[in-house]
């Protein structure tokens, strides 16, 4: 079976409606070890012809069998592997990458058949010693004389063990010495038994090969054998034999396997790579992803510690307090309705999340010193109310739980009262008033609070233990209401919902009216959503402005490097590997400028602190800002990504 065998191919150009005919029915077929000169004018279809040959394009007609097979029944994947480890490359132009040095240009293909790095290096040197460079192993392209590249382009077409070499014009570049050397190291190799098809308009260059083949408008006019075939199985060609060949075709045809995916390791040095030779504008690409995620970082940062400087302060008038009344919803609202005791206040201290529980039950009266007088609401409760409502004293001590235990007759007054009842109002601990005939002992002064915000003084309490108002002055045993102060304002709705069902359960009925400060939470919701909101179009715009320019300079990127796509994909590159490269291209510069962002923005988070605007830390933005760049990576590199992965070799080849 031979190795190369077309039947009846041609390839057609369309171009602005009228066909170019580069190839005209080629039938042709050339064995294993076969050194053969393919010669013509210019465009008579030796490159295309080559292409077809190497896979990079497949005929318009006719039949291509590499091994037996037929190239059109073989998927993308099958073709980057034959590229890969059948053929090896050598062009008009050396196509070296002038970022690497020889060793890592020879090492290239063998980054997509999987050999580990430090295997390719060593197979990569072995070549260049094998072909007189030695010492110019660490050269790059630029460094290195044209014969010398060349060189380095013939130890890259091998390092994959290829069958067939497939040289475009190899010396065209040359000065005659160095294609004298090229020409003899071709020679070497075809003694070491490796097929070689060689492309030339020079006879001189064609009289190294066994056989040579004259195409003329895409035809070919002669195919003459100038030496013996060094292999044993006869040389058989032409149409003819073709027939001949699919007489004896039961031979079984290896199958061709896909290589798999470049490693992501191997994805990750590349992409570093390509970085580091663009770093000022790699550099800038960050800029825009790190300035964006900084800005989230930093308005997330500001706009939390806002968030919570409100919720701090309402919390102080008491977000988390829960005002519990008698009547139900079918019932008259009034004072008198009987259903709140003390007893269900005892009971609500053990519901979950509620940190205290004060009782109330007030009446109106006058309270008397040496001659003044203060008439106003009395309020019977407990030491929790002193911490419910987030009093402090301003002389003093509040009644202690004993004293409401004691019946106590004590008393403590709000700033207002002092003063109306005494001289001098800081004098007042220890002295008696009077109240319905009776004498309480004021123990303690509170502070003052001044208004209320709806404009009520709020230093006119007169608290006495809920237990001695009992006895003495409200007379009978119900509560006018109970403030239950929850833990946290978090909490407040679901300790609401319990003290009710805690207080239905109690009754059998539902005989109270439980509220917390809706009213509040509601506009402290509403606030945290406008931030929410806020923040939400700030990280939107960073995002687009990040992710525009990632994906501008990724452009740029895929139409600077089209010849290094180009290569990479002749040498047997799948375009997934290509895909994959430069996706990775694109995520690492997003991650690099997600950190470096979070970094920056928690540094001028660091200095708006230090003006004393009120910040907040939280893992929230960080891990928002992070994703949203990788996301930008993802989303914004993909098409560039894409369009890279489906760059046509040939064209991509011609790119100057
Ligand atoms: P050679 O390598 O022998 O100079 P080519 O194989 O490059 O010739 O070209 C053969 C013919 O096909 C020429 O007429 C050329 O103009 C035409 N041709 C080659 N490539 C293309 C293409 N991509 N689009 C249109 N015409 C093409
Ligand atoms: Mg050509």
């Amino acid at each position: 079976m031979s190795l190369i065998q077309l039947n009846g191919v041609s390839r057609r150009y369309k171009t602005e409606g009228f066909e170019v005919t580069a190839l005209d029915n080629v039938s042709l077929s050339i064995d294993k070890g076969e050194f053969v000169a393919i010669m013509g004018q210019s465009g008579s279809g030796k490159s295309t012809l080559m292409n077809i040959l190497g896979c990079l394009d497949t005929p318009s007609e006719g039949v291509y069998r590499i091994h037996g097979q037929s190239v059109s029944s073989l998927n993308p994947d099958q073709l980057s592997a034959l590229r890969l480890k059948t053929f090896g490359f050598v062009f008009q132009r050396y196509q070296l990458l002038s970022s690497l040095n020889a060793t890592e240009n020879v090492a290239l293909p063998a980054i997509y058949s999987g050999t580990s790095s430090e295997d390719r290096t060593q197979k990569a040197q072995q070549l260049l010693d094998k072909l007189g460079l030695s010492s110019r192993k660490e050269h790059k392209p630029g460094e290195l004389s044209g014969g010398q590249q060349q060189r380095v382009s013939v130890a890259r077409a091998l390092i994959n063990g290829a069958e067939v070499i497939l040289a475009d014009e190899p010396t065209g570049a040359l000065d005659s010495a160095s294609g004298e050397q090229l020409l003899a190291l071709l020679r070497e190799l075809h003694a070491e038994g490796v097929t070689i098809i060689l492309i030339t308009h020079d006879s001189a260059v064609a009289e190294h090969a066994d056989r040579q083949i004259h195409l003329l408008d895409g035809k070919i006019v002669t195919d003459t054998k100038t030496a013996a075939p060094s292999t044993s199985e006869s040389v058989e060609k032409n149409a003819a034999s073709v027939q001949h060949v699919h007489s004896q075709e039961p031979t079984p045809v290896p199958a061709i396997k896909p290589f798999p995916s470049i490693s992501l390791f191997s994805a990750l040095s590349m992409a570093f790579t390509a970085l580091r030779m663009n770093w000022f504008r790699t550099l800038l690409t960050l800029l825009g992803i790190i300035i964006g995620v900084a800005a989230v970082v930093t308005m997330m940062a500001i706009g939390e510690g806002g968030k919570q400087q409100v919720l701090e302060r309402i919390e102080t008038i008491g977000t988390n307090l829960i005002s519990i009344r008698p009547g139900g919803r079918n019932m008259r609202s009034s004072g008198d309705i009987a259903s709140l005791t003390l007893a269900d206040a005892t009971a609500l201290k053990s519901v979950p999340g509620v940190a205290y529980v004060a009782p109330e039950r007030s009446a109106r009266a006058t309270i008397r010193y040496s001659e003044n007088d203060f008439s106003g609401r009395i309020t019977g409760t407990t030491p929790d109310y002193f911490h419910a409502k987030d009093w402090e004293m301003a002389q003093g001590v509040f009644f202690s739980d004993e004293d409401v235990t004691n019946y106590a007759p004590v008393v403590v007054i709000g700033d207002t009262v002092a003063e109306t009842l005494f001289e001098d109002k800081y004098r007042a601990v220890g002295e008696y008033i009077l109240m319905q005939n009776a004498f309480y002992q004021v123990v303690g002064v509170l502070h003052s609070k001044g208004a209320s915000a709806g404009g009520n003084d709020m230093d006119d309490e007169v608290l006495i233990p809920v237990t001695t108002g009992r006895l003495k002055v409200f007379g009978r045993d119900y509560l006018s209401s109970i403030t239950i102060k929850a833990e946290s304002t978090e909490v407040a709705t679901q300790v609401k919902d319990d003290v009710l069902a805690l207080l239905v359960e109690r009754h059998g009925q539902e005989d109270v009216m439980v509220r917390t400060t809706e009213s509040l939470v509601e506009a402290v919701t509403e606030t945290q959503d406008t931030l929410t909101w806020l923040l939400a179009s700030v990280a939107a715009i960073s995002l687009f402005v990040g992710g525009i320019g990632v994906m501008n300079i990724m452009l740029v990127n895929v139409s600077e490097r089209k010849r290094e796509i180009g290569l990479r994909i002749a040498t047997g590159a799948k375009p997934r590997d290509i895909l994959r490269q430069f996706n990775i291209e694109a995520w690492v510069v997003c991650i690099l400028g997600g950190i470096f962002g979070i970094l920056l923005g928690y540094f001028v988070v660091l200095i708006v602190a230090s003006f004393s605007v009120p910040v907040a830390y939280t893992l929230m933005p960080p891990v928002l800002a992070f994703v949203t760049s990788l996301a930008v990576g993802l989303i914004f590199g993909y098409a560039p990504a894409q369009k890279a992965s489906k760059l046509n070799p040939i064209d991509a080849l011609a790119e100057e």
